[in-house]
């Protein structure tokens, strides 16, 4: 990466309003069949012109083709049914209908890979895909069939394994893997969730990162956040294995949260993406505010390792605000870039 500070986002962009009610989670599509499909594809180029045009440099597909960041990968494996769904609580959180796992899972062809190579042949700017994580994907569907989590999460992990090497075949310069229940579930990451993120990404060409968040700016999370305390310490607990861990990159959630920012010393060594935009509210960063967390991450992090990004994804926000969140995080990242 030539840039000082490559900015991008965490993943997740708003969708247009005649392909999805906006401003909200698992919203259903507006298209059916060959016109979704078209959809989709439209969609995804908007997307990638919004980032274009606020000067993101490294852009993805704004996640335009999936419904959500976890269950559409899921729907897209066998041995899960996803008509017969069953609610359970995310993360010790929130209540959602999710797909049941009711046999062996199994990857019967690639989930994402057409729209990687689509984003591909449409820029030659940096491309970063996203997935989801191993645990978080466990944590988002009802097992009926292994009756362990850490047994799911491998199986899981060798099908992303499969896509992330497809992925990086089709000319994915990052692939992502989002992993926001390592923030809640201590004892399992350090136990397989760590390991299961390293059989994903084993053999990978391309570089690798895990997103660590506090989540979408949705009601369940901001209440949760306020029972967290005045400092949120949660990264301690998993940095000191994540530092030793083959992933290259971290995406972790750091303006307006609580976060103490000298945490980020205990994954010296690995490329840090730092959260300068908070999703969890419409109101838009200064390129001032940006530059502060980044200097304040500059600390702890040398200046060729750092990403300026967004703490989460932004597809629950209004599209005006998301684009303008945009352009603070770029103007903000040109700032203290001209520091350096
Ligand atoms: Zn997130």
């Amino acid at each position: 990466m030539k840039t000082l500070l490559p900015t991008s986002t965490a993943g997740s962009l708003p969708k247009p309003s005649w392909l999805a009610e906006p401003e909200k989670l698992w919203s259903l599509w507006k298209l059916n069949g060959e016109e979704l499909i078209q959809g989709k594809q439209d969609a995804l180029r908007l997307s990638l012109h919004d980032q274009q045009h606020a000067g993101i440099d490294i852009v993805s597909d704004g996640e335009q083709t999936r419904q959500h960041f976890v269950t559409t990968f899921i729907e897209h494996l066998s041995g899960v049914d996803f008509e017969k769904r069953k609610t359970v609580k995310i993360r010790d959180r929130y209540e959602a209908s999710v797909p049941v796992v009711v046999d062996a899972v199994s990857r019967q062809k690639p989930v994402f890979v057409k729209d990687a190579k689509y984003l591909r042949s449409q820029t030659k700017q940096p491309i970063k895909w996203a997935l989801p994580g191993p645990m978080t994907m466990v944590d988002t569907l009802y097992d009926d069939h292994y009756q362990s989590r850490e047994k799911l999460a491998w199986e899981f992990a060798k099908i992303l394994n499969q896509e992330a090497k497809e992925l990086a075949a089709a000319g994915v310069d990052i692939i992502q893997f989002d992993e926001p229940a390592f923030n809640v579930f201590f004892d399992e990451v350090n136990d397989w969730g760590i390991a299961a993120l390293e059989k994903a990404i084993e053999g990978v060409s391309c570089e690798t990162a895990v997103h660590i968040c506090y989540g979408y700016g949705i009601k369940a999370n901001t209440d949760w956040k306020k029972t967290l305390g005045s400092e949120w310490r949660q990264y301690e607990e998993i940095f000191p294995k994540l530092q030793q861990s083959n992933i290259d990159l971290i995406s972790l959630e750091c303006h307006n949260s609580r976060v103490p920012i000298d945490l980020i010393e205990l994954i010296r060594g690995k490329k840090v993406m730092v959260g300068a935009i908070d999703v969890a509210t419409d109101k838009i960063e200064t390129p001032e505010e940006v530059a502060d967390t980044l200097r304040k991450a500059l600390q702890f992090v040398d200046a060729d390792k750092l990403y300026p990004c967004t703490n989460c994804g932004m597809a629950p926000l209004p599209s005006r605000v998301a684009k303008a969140k945009l352009n603070a995080l770029s103007a903000g990242a040109e700032l203290v870039r001209r520091e350096l």
